[in-house]
């Protein structure tokens, strides 16, 4: 498989290119730059195959088709993500939920036939949704979906996981100082190569793409942004978004357009990010709060930022319009 990619600069070594839906940026510095991204490019193409539900011949729509049907075995990397999403489903009490794909594709944001469906249409995709059905078989790797019509979609998930698999690259070819951009899933490798922090900015929900409401100093850390700006559609002046409420069968509604979890692992906070988006401020504080180690920002519809306790000394507000909350 081959993918067009943009050079940008020499030094940092910066490539853009598109694949898992998004655009990809990866800014490196240092001697194996250029080979390392070529590494990285090329796994990122690998989990794409494996996991996208765009693809037929992926391990996710091979197991989507044999929903009902038989156990499929699929490689360890699907198979991580897959139970990974599966502990975070449990973790979120069922506001993520990685067989949410039929509600997905009903509303189809991002795609030609995006619309509000019919409430019954909502009701009737519903029973297909729980995470509950996804049957996992350690022994071999293998996975099936107890009831036919059943999908499952990796889309809050895979690009963290992707994030980690780069950031792994990047460290096996020496490389000290890197931005790993996955369509705003970001990991901040090392320090910046002045041996300042990274700084991270955090995007205004509101506004156009790179106008920030605040900054984060961080170095080998994961970010990752949830937002009802990234991918949505408008009918009679109300915004339908792209994050589910399995609860509802919706677009998540409350106080939050965009939460952004500051981790370790990227995996951790791209289904965080999602979990927190759909449970909503409290209940989405109060679960980052009890993971050690993971911070968050959450901004409101009424310009009001909410941190966790341990980001009140990395997190800096910029943008006037918006008011710091501190629990
Ligand atoms: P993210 O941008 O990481 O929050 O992921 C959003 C993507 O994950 C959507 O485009 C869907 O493909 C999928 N998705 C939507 N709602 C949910 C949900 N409640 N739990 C898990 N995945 C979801
Ligand atoms: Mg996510």
């Amino acid at each position: 498989m081959s993918i067009n990619t943009i050079d940008i600069k020499i030094s940092p070594c910066v490539k853009q290119f598109y694949t898992l839906g998004t655009i990809i940026e990866l800014k490196v510095h240092g001697p194996n730059a250029e080979k390392s991204i070529i590494e990285a490019i090329s796994k990122l193409s690998q989990i794409d195959d494996k996991m996208s539900v765009f693809k037929d011949f992926s391990e996710v729509s091979i197991i989507n088709r044999n929903a009902g049907i038989s156990y499929c075995k699929v490689s360890d990397d699907t198979y991580f993500v897959i139970k990974r999403a599966v502990e975070y489903s449990k973790l979120s009490g069922g506001a993520f939920e990685p067989t949410i794909r039929p509600l997905v594709g009903l509303w189809g944001v991002n795609t030609d036939h995006a619309r509000i469906p019919k409430l019954d249409e909502i009701r009737y995709y519903m029973r297909l949704i729980n995470y509950k059905d996804i049957i996992l078989n350690d022994k071999d790797k293998s996975i099936i979906l107890r009831n036919e019509n059943q999908q499952i979609d990796l889309g809050a998930i895979a690009k963290g996981f992707a994030a980690d698999k780069v950031k792994d690259i990047l460290i096996e070819n020496n490389i000290e100082n890197a931005i790993i951009d996955l369509g705003g899933n970001i990991y901040a490798l090392g320090n910046k190569p002045d041996g300042a922090l990274w700084n991270i900015g955090i995007q205004d929900p509101i506004k156009v793409r790179g106008e920030y409401v605040g900054i984060v100093s961080v170095k080998n850390k994961s970010i990752v942004t949830s937002g009802n700006y990234e991918r949505y559609f408008i009918e009679e002046g109300k915004r339908y978004h792209h994050i589910i409420n399995p609860m509802t069968g919706a677009p998540s509604e409350n106080d939050i357009i965009s939460a952004t979890v500051i981790s370790e692992y990227s995996i951790d906070g791209d289904a965080l990010t999602t979990c927190v988006y759909v449970m909503g401020i409290k209940k989405g504080l109060k679960l980052i709060e009890s993971i050690e180690g993971t911070e968050a920002i959450f901004i409101t519809k009424d310009k009001q930022v909410y941190v966790t306790q341990g980001i009140v000394d990395t997190f800096k507000l910029t943008n006037e319009e918006y008011t710091y909350k501190t629990q």
